[in-house]
């Protein structure tokens, strides 16, 4: 086999880049490395653009190349050097799918060009929308803050305000003794929630375009815990900084009428099946639905009636297909343990980056203080102009609110994707008990998870359709595990059980 590689190094631009090599450093480092290893390297690839979105026209110029046939491999400092994004990632598995690529190297990252070898790149090309998804989560954590401090995050109830200078929510002068008299009346016993909308509309409470409020509208109202000064965030209950305007016995009393009067209708006479909104026709691609016909659950084409052929299914046929396909979609457990090693490697390497990065920029901050507690002793000795002043004081204080930023964008945001990456390590891992337990409905939700809307129906059987390859779909680590099944194929036991170098670095940098 030819040994000819193509180096790839990339300047770190983004925030968590920092900690990266030069870009100097990796050439320096690769060329080694590639001496070592005995590989030839025909031609260097230097980036300076980032790598979160494509559209890096020095990659797209390697690929090319990679495509003509000039190199058979790849060498790059880590993954993460190679790809950020799931247009990049999925390309460069595309070619190593198609044989174009036949190698990738790099110095802190195991890789072999077996489907758990593309599998493990998959991961840490994906370990980047990890990170991107972190920033999300960042934004919810400012408000679970402010949550756990009493304060209610979104738009105040009917009957309140949020007080947009003091940034609480207040009582509604006008409104709130309207919300409590509606309490009252329906404490009663004796009005619908049609008539409660009613007497609200009557006080001038509508919707915006001041129409009647809907039943459900009122059903929430008259069951939001907001009233008694608590109130609901992400499914916990907390305590408000609110004042209440109901007092709890007459709270409690509407909750039993809610429920009292809300109990025919609670039972419908079919209730929904597990396995609705999971599938839809492979014929028409209409949804499936259910319907119970002798004591069984039948599956069909909501077309069914009209002019779509597709057979009913037992409830019973579509659990063991499901069944099949999630324990076929199981992590191995060999596999979990080479992640989690990676992971832990990976917690380790950031959090002392994370620390160095803050020490450096609580450093800089102190330097800015006392500048400027120098530039107001400048000031107040009357050596500098005030215009000079100003101008000067407003630099300085935008340069320490960065580094405030800066620090506080270190201390949380690192560790923040290793999360969520590690619960979907441990939900890939359970798939087979998932499979085997009885609970249809767990089954729908991890089958949505994993195949999206994609899964069809047709002559009875429950079909998921291929992956494309290098499709600008995100890189979700489902669809590289899917992808790491499908191509191993048959030969998944034989390939899972060879022991492999390690994924841990060859050498630390
Ligand atoms: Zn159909």
């Amino acid at each position: 086999m030819e040994n000819k590689f193509f180096l790839y190094a990339r300047k770190s631009t983004d925030v968590e880049d920092k900690q990266v090599l030069s870009i100097e450093a990796q050439v320096t480092e690769l060329r080694s490395f590639a001496r070592n290893e005995g590989l030839e390297i025909v031609d260097t690839f230097i980036e300076k653009k980032s790598a979160k979105t494509p559209g890096r026209p020095i990659f797209s110029e390697m690929m090319k190349r990679l495509e003509a046939g000039d190199a058979q491999g790849i060498l790059a400092w880590h993954p993460d050097r190679l790809a950020r994004n799931s247009v990049d990632g999925g390309q460069v598995i595309y070619h190593l799918d198609s044989g174009r690529l036949a190698m990738l190297k790099f110095p802190t990252f195991w890789f072999e060009n077996t489907s758990q070898g593309k599998f493990m790149l998959s991961i840490a090309f994906g370990q980047s929308k990890y990170y991107v998804d972190s920033l999300a989560e960042n934004t919810k954590r400012g408000l679970r803050q402010k949550v756990r401090r009493g304060e209610y995050p979104a738009l105040a109830p009917i009957g309140y305000i949020n007080d947009v200078r003091t940034k609480t929510v207040v009582q509604d002068k006008r409104k709130a003794p309207i919300i409590c008299e509606a309490f009252e009346l329906y404490a009663k016993n004796e009005s619908r929630l049609a008539d409660i909308a009613d007497f609200l509309a009557t006080h001038s409470i509508t919707t915006k375009h001041g129409n009647r409020l809907h039943r459900d509208r009122i059903s929430f109202i008259l069951s939001n815990p907001f009233y008694v000064g608590l109130f609901r965030y992400g499914g916990e209950l907390y305590e408000g900084k609110h004042e209440p305007v109901i007092a709890k016995p007459l709270f409690d009393r509407v909750q039993e009428i809610l429920k009292d009067r809300g109990k025919p209708k609670r039972k419908p006479k079919n209730e929904p099946k597990a396995f609705c909104g999971l599938l839809t026709c492979g014929s028409c691609s209409m949804g499936i639905t259910a319907e119970v016909q002798k004591g069984h659950t039948y599956y069909r084409c909501t077309k069914k009636r009209g002019n779509c052929h597709e057979p009913y299914v037992r409830e019973e046929s579509l659990d063991e297909q499901l069944s099949v396909l999630l324990s076929d979609m199981a992590l191995p457990a060999v596999w979990a343990k080479r992640l989690n090693q990676m992971l832990a490697e990976d917690k380790k390497n950031i959090s002392q980056t994370a620390k160095v990065g803050v020490d450096a920029a609580q450093k800089e901050l102190e330097v800015v203080n006392e500048k400027l507690s120098r530039l107001l002793d400048g000031y107040l000795e009357q050596d500098i102009e005030r215009e000079t002043y100003l101008e000067k004081k407003a630099m300085l204080l935008s340069e320490k609110q960065s580094l405030q930023t800066k620090i506080s964008n270190y201390s949380s945001a690192h560790l923040n994707w290793l999360e969520p990456f590690e619960k979907w390590i441990n939900e890939a891992q359970n798939l087979a008990q998932i499979a085997t337990a009885d609970n249809l409905f767990e089954k729908k939700v991890v089958a949505k998870e994993i195949f999206g809307s994609n899964l069809h129906l047709r002559a009875c059987a429950v079909v998921a359709p291929a992956l494309e390859c290098g499709s600008a779909e995100p890189l979700s680590a489902w669809a590289a595990l899917r992808a790491a099944h499908a191509s191993v194929g048959s030969k998944t036991e034989r390939l899972i059980m060879v022991p492999s170098p390690g994924i841990e670095p060859r050498f630390s940098p």
